[in-house]
């Protein structure tokens, strides 16, 4: 098979490791960025460099209104209603700990938190400390053989105690996508806030968040070909008023005394400091110029090499983490330890990530130590593959 990618070439970095002969297999952890996202940095610390909301300056109020269309142009990519309220933090973990805390004061002993037993540990950590501070049940959704939730099962666990849903839409393991709606209505029909971690799913399948309904949609903007330390936090108008600031300092506030506040409502009023303005700016800049690519193009690409990877890997019956049907695939080779592949890969130029992926009790649960981790994006091409399974060929040979 020979599959070049058309979009390659508008990614400087992946053209550099290109001639570093290094194959970058491993765009779960962060992806490569495209010049779009570049240009927009540097446009901005060139020319429009001013803090946002304070001044009464002109580049102030530049610098101001371009941020606000940034927010603005995120929230048309996510396809979100106009009534949605975007709160910009530094990235998925923070946006699932802003959650914690600002729902933290409805909740009371005894009621519970519903997760997934895939969870990343963004998705598991906050609540687990959350529950034990307040004397929460955390309840684990188990997983099928396969890698995916029994939905009906899911759904016959909710109670009247049941008071947050937390669930990612693409395990950063498993890669395996399903329709979690059913689950989601169960939940909020009975009054049940539900999040939904789109970390990895938000790159493969763009959000709609019009169809997609939960109370609070969350992902980083690093693994969606954007800059480090951005993420969103998208919230219903209806769902936002349930929370309360949970970080304080510069304009968040309408009023602030010596013994009180009064504070601005979401999103300024969970938005205190200065935010990290060019890299938001850029983000948007990024999910533009995504927008101007053919996304169903894009999806056949991936599915393809997916395939192609998953197909290799059976072909050297390696054993496969659940049934992947995303972007990723995560595997281990029969008596290898994963950590020693990992190394040889790496010695052979193929970035691919190995261990526990922040996700142990998973890994525990599997009775696994860890593995190794294969995952795509748009960049990738089949040359990459043929690589990677070369290498892997070879280091078996010295393994095995
Ligand atoms: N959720 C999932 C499913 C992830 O894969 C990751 C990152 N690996 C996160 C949450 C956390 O994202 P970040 O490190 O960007 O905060």
């Amino acid at each position: 098979m020979s599959l070049p990618s058309p979009w390659r070439q508008f990614f400087p970095g992946i053209l550099a490791l290109d001639t570093q002969q290094q194959v970058w297999l491993d765009s779960a952890a962060t992806a490569q960025k495209p010049q779009a996202m570049i240009d927009s940095l540097c446009q901005h610390y060139k020319n429009t460099v001013a803090n946002v909301h304070r001044a009464q300056h002109q580049p102030g109020e530049r610098a101001t209104r371009s941020f606000e269309a940034a927010r603005k142009d995120i929230k048309h990519w996510l396809q979100a209603d106009p009534q949605d309220v975007l709160i910009f933090t530094k990235g998925t973990t923070e946006s699932i700990n802003l959650l914690c805390q600002a729902l933290a004061h409805h909740l009371q002993a005894g009621d519970e938190i519903l997760i997934s037993a895939y969870e990343h540990h963004a998705n598991l950590l906050p609540w687990q400390q959350l529950a034990k501070n307040l004397n929460l049940t955390l309840t684990v959704l188990p997983m099928e053989p396969t890698g995916h939730l029994d939905i009906e099962y899911a759904i016959a666990q909710l109670s009247t105690r049941s008071r947050i849903l937390a669930i990612s839409a693409l395990s950063n393991v498993i890669g395996h996508s399903q329709n979690l709606q059913p689950l989601l209505n169960a939940a909020q029909k009975q009054g049940v806030w539900t999040l939904v971690d789109g970390a990895q799913a938000a790159v493969h399948q763009r959000p709609n968040l019009q169809l997609l309904d939960c109370d609070f949609y969350v992902c980083s903007s690093h693994k969606l070909y954007g800059p480090d330390g951005v993420g969103i936090l998208l919230a219903r108008e209806r769902s936002v008023r349930a929370l309360r600031p949970w970080q304080f300092g510069g304009e968040m506030v309408r009023h602030c005394g010596y013994h009180n506040a009064e504070f601005l409502p979401a999103p300024l009023g969970f938005e205190p400091g200065t935010p990290s303005i060019a890299n938001i700016i850029a983000f948007a800049a990024t999910l533009n110029w995504l927008k101007t690519l053919d996304i169903h193009a894009i999806a056949q690409h991936e599915a393809t090499l997916h395939k192609a990877v998953l197909d290799g890997l059976r072909a050297r019956d390696m054993q496969i983490i659940g049934s992947p049907n995303c972007a990723l695939v995560s595997f281990n080779a029969p008596n290898v330890h994963h950590a020693d592949l990992a190394l040889l890969l790496g010695e052979q130029g193929i970035a691919v990530r190995a261990g526990h992926h922040c996700a142990m009790p998973l890994l525990q649960h599997l009775n696994l130590a860890g593995a190794l981790r294969v995952s795509l994006a748009m960049y990738n091409n089949s040359n990459d593959i043929d690589q990677f399974f070369n290498a892997l060929d070879q280091s078996l040979e010295i393994l095995q």
